[in-house]
């Protein structure tokens, strides 16, 4: 991305000052956003080191609507992973409700013989009866075995996405899909981007508003179709609606599909002076995830916070 962006601290004091109301669990969720966004530094020489080949960006694979990732054995980046789980763990389970959990989540990724790189791949398959098999044997709750991995797995995967060129956002229309090109995974949120000037590029110049879709777990960000919906595909008027608050809304709001029902909240940067951090943005708008679960709106990326 060319604008530069705002950090996650600085993301969740902004928010704070216009909701307090969401204070407490911006403070809560703090440090551990801010370790997930610090990590990619301390990994990516680990990734140069690892041996870990990645895939090469394939036009016909992508145009068919295959991630990058998609059939990847993810063992070569388990030591990466092992050093994300030791920093992220515990300031995972300070979270309210998981201390319970602390020792059987520590077993699970760094004891030597524990499934952690099992659930790698099972999450990056979407495997979701793996994913339940491996958690009972572990003795935890599904969702959070599934939170712990996409939280320690996250900062992994985003090195790794960091090595492409983004040949998605070069030539948009080589990747159509509402989900991620390089991990498979669904966005927690999505952008309205800025008004943009660009002397070589004539595609890029313009009065902004194109929509950009932000990974979940490995933070890639890809231009999509605005008419669009990112879950079931379909398109056209009156697929696509927004929710957003009547007045203050600083561009946050809601976009969801007539037809699936699903929504991914969105924030129009035209409507706001600094570009924030899109994880810490995403957590900042929990206030719109509550008006659409009362809507009887799935998100189509379920969160930590976002499953009422
Ligand atoms: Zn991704
Ligand atoms: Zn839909």
């Amino acid at each position: 991305m060319a604008e530069s962006r705002q950090t996650v601290s600085e993301t969740l004091a902004d928010i704070a000052a216009c909701r307090p109301v969401l204070q407490p669990v911006l403070h809560a969720f703090a440090p551990l956003l801010e370790a997930r966004a610090a990590l990619p530094e301390t990994l990516a020489p680990m990734l140069e080191e690892s041996g870990f080949s990645l895939p090469s960006w394939q036009q016909e694979r992508a145009q068919q609507g295959a991630p990058l990732l998609s059939g990847v054995a993810l063992d070569g980046l388990s030591s990466l992973v092992k050093t994300s789980a030791r920093k992220l763990l515990p300031l995972l389970t300070a979270l309210p409700g998981m201390a319970d959990h602390a020792a059987a989540l520590e077993t699970f990724f760094l004891s030597p013989d524990g499934k952690v790189m099992q659930g790698a791949d099972s999450l990056l398959a979407g495997n979701e009866s793996g994913i339940a098999a491996l958690a009972s044997e572990a003795g935890v709750p599904a969702p959070v075995l599934l939170f712990a991995l996409e939280t320690c797995l996250g900062p992994v995967l985003h090195v790794v996405a960091a090595k492409y060129r983004a040949p998605w956002d070069e030539r948009p229309s080589s990747w159509m899909q509402g989900f991620c090109p390089v991990c498979g995974s669904f966005p927690s949120i999505a952008y309205l981007d800025k008004r943009v000037f660009d002397e070589k590029n004539a595609f890029l110049a313009g009065g902004g508003g194109k929509k950009h879709l932000h990974c979940s777990l490995c933070g890639t960000e890809w231009h999509f179709r605005r008419g669009a919906c990112p879950s079931c595909g379909k398109e056209g008027s009156g697929t696509m609606e927004l929710l957003r608050e009547s007045s203050g809304s600083r561009g946050e709001r809601i976009d969801w599909c007539t037809s699936c029902k699903s929504y991914c909240p969105s924030v129009d940067l035209r409507e706001r002076d600094a570009v924030p951090d899109m994880d810490a943005m995403a957590l900042g708008m929990m206030h719109l995830d509550i008006v659409a679960a009362q809507k009887g709106l799935l998100p189509l990326k379920p969160s930590f916070w976002n499953q009422f």
